[in-house]
């Protein structure tokens, strides 16, 4: 089994800065509560040691199952056997597609298969100064936006994806936001907070900070900066219920994408159900994540475990 690369809390700094267009999206900012990040990793903890202890009880069941009159050699013997078995290597479920995407599948299946697991959210900032160095254009950009762009093992596969959801019947899934810099989620995030200041001049800077990463991310919390997350046009929750979304959904993992934020882990990952947002990780990790039923919070923890 390969090495598995532990994220990144702090990432420095990669290469030159790019010339990314930025494209306003704040769609995918908000919060599922307005818990702050030291409050969510108590959570976060709470639930490990909950896992914990039951897979010790678990484990203690076993141990004082009670036993037959065996002799020793024989209890030896159903110890071995009881012996926690190996995990068997995950292999990549076979994937049918209506289109020829065999010039995408270098980019689809990663030799470096675990060069793309970066987690950012909440908890784990990503530096300010951090820029890809392998940002290409998307091909299928919205009309009504200037080239977004994406690292190009995503864009790549992403564009298999659009061009497989086109074949499948689904209409207006063309990229609306990508690759979005630090400096230009932190304009965002400041236009914000002087409406709001604006709106009730009562408020100190700090106290209208606090109301608005209730709902919009700090910037250096949002993926968009890795490059490797895409919003397909519409950005509505309704969107889930559509032909398109269903689809997308159902087949992002075999371009190597995730739905980064299910409807049932909201708690998990404190952002409410995007079913426009998409994550690259490459199919490996992709279709073992849809097998586990884990947003990728969850997964990181388990790889690490
Ligand atoms: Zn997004």
């Amino acid at each position: 089994m390969k090495k598995f690369i532990l994220i990144l809390t702090v990432i420095s700094l990669l290469l030159p800065s790019c010339t990314a267009s930025d494209p306003v999206d704040t769609a995918d900012t908000s919060k599922s509560d307005g818990t702050t990040a030291s409050t969510d990793t108590v959570a976060e903890d709470t639930d490990v040691q909950t896992q914990d202890a039951a897979m010790e009880s678990e484990t203690d069941d076993e141990i004082t199952e009670p036993e037959t009159d065996d002799e020793t050699t024989e209890l030896e013997t159903d110890d071995e056997i009881t012996e926690p078995e190996t995990e068997k290597p995950w292999e990549v479920p076979e994937a049918e597609y209506l289109t020829d995407i065999s010039k995408y599948e270098k980019y689809i299946d990663p030799e470096d298969r675990d060069a793309y697991l970066i987690l950012v959210n909440h908890n784990n900032r990503i530096d300010r100064n951090y820029v890809p160095d392998d940002l290409v254009d998307v091909v299928d950009t919205t009309e009504w936006r200037s080239t977004l762009q994406m690292r190009l093992y995503a864009a790549k596969a992403l564009e298999a994806f659009l061009k497989e959801a086109r074949a499948a019947g689904c209409k207006n899934v063309t990229a609306a936001s990508c690759y979005r810099s630090y400096d230009r989620q932190e304009h965002i995030f400041n236009r914000y907070v002087d409406d709001k200041m604006k709106e009730d001049p009562s408020l100190t800077r700090e106290e209208a900070e606090a109301i608005i990463h209730m709902d919009t991310a700090f910037p250096g919390e949002s993926e968009h900066q890795t490059g490797l997350a895409c919003d397909v046009e519409n950005f509505n929750q309704t969107f889930g219920d559509t032909f398109e979304g269903k689809w997308l959904a159902k087949n992002a993992w075999k371009f190597g994408f995730i739905l980064r934020f299910p409807e049932d882990k909201e708690e998990i990952t404190k952002i409410v159900y995007e079913p426009w947002h998409f994550r690259y990780v490459g199919i490996y990790h992709a279709s073992r994540m849809v097998d586990l039923d884990m947003c990728l919070e969850e997964y990181i923890e388990y790889l690490n475990n």
